[in-house]
């Protein structure tokens, strides 16, 4: 009911001939792969040129941030408007690189993910715990709490274009990542705080993704897990064979 979505998170990684370079090699491997949705998020100055490549090819293109407004003098921004006037169809939104280096807060997650769909752009919006919050026994708290502020003043809608990422903090870019298990709990959380924000309709019709640490030897553990719908993979996803063979799985 859920078709899962594969999604490459390339964050300050590769130039626009590194990214074509990795199309040339990775969009062959999967040109007959059908199961899932395949996304990939370059860096700002590659984006044009990998909505260019992926073009013909069942390959989604996203932006790693952007402003909620549609213009204005706020230097260095990217508004929602230009992303989707060069064709970029999904967006990232409140990344813990984000939230941590860029001061990104609940409220402008809030307001980027309005500007998303008002926009008609796909956003996945990231949510996850620190390990001291994890420690401290305060991973729902936080979930539910980065969920309901994501959100609020969201209204209910089906089919739901809202993807959600759970990257708990401590599991990405660290070799280690959560086990399926805490993946599946966390997850089943995310869902429960969707309902009660957006209806049961909606949150069944939500995808909920698991992003720290995803690798080919692991991704089909991930993927056994009933309330797992994908992922988001970082450090894996710079290979184009490697990315391959996370989307690939099962193949
Ligand atoms: P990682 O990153 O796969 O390198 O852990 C995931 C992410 O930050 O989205």
């Amino acid at each position: 009911m859920r078709k899962p979505l594969i999604a490459a998170n390339w964050k300050m990684y590769k130039t626009p001939d590194e990214s074509l370079a990795f199309l040339r090699e990775f969009l062959p491997l999967v040109k007959d792969h059908t199961r899932d949705d395949i996304a990939i998020f370059p860096t700002m100055s590659s984006l044009a040129y990998v909505i260019g490549a992926c073009k013909d090819h069942h390959v989604d293109v996203g932006a790693q941030t952007m402003h909620w407004l549609n213009e204005g003098p706020y230097t260095g921004q990217t508004s929602p408007t230009m992303l989707a006037s060069i064709g970029c169809d999904h967006i990232l939104l409140g990344h813990s690189e984000r939230r941590i280096y860029a001061n990104e807060t609940d409220d402008m997650v809030n307001w980027k993910l309005k500007a998303a769909l008002a926009h008609g752009l796909v956003p996945i919006v990231c949510v996850g715990e620190s390990l001291e919050k994890r420690q401290s026994g305060l991973t729902e708290a936080v979930l539910r709490w980065q969920i309901s502020c994501a959100l609020n003043g969201i209204k209910a809608s089906i089919p739901c274009s809202i993807t959600i990422a759970y990257e708990p903090v401590w599991a990405i870019g660290t070799g280690s990542s959560a086990t399926p298990a805490q993946v599946g709990e966390a997850h089943q959380i995310i869902r429960r705080e969707v309902a009660a924000r957006l209806g049961q309709e909606c949150a069944d019709d939500t995808r909920v993704i698991y992003g720290g640490s995803v690798k080919p030897d692991n991704i089909a553990t991930f993927m056994a897990e009933e309330e797992i719908d994908g992922a988001l993979v970082g450090g894996a996803s710079l290979d184009p064979h490697s990315f391959a063979d996370i989307v690939r799985y099962k193949e």
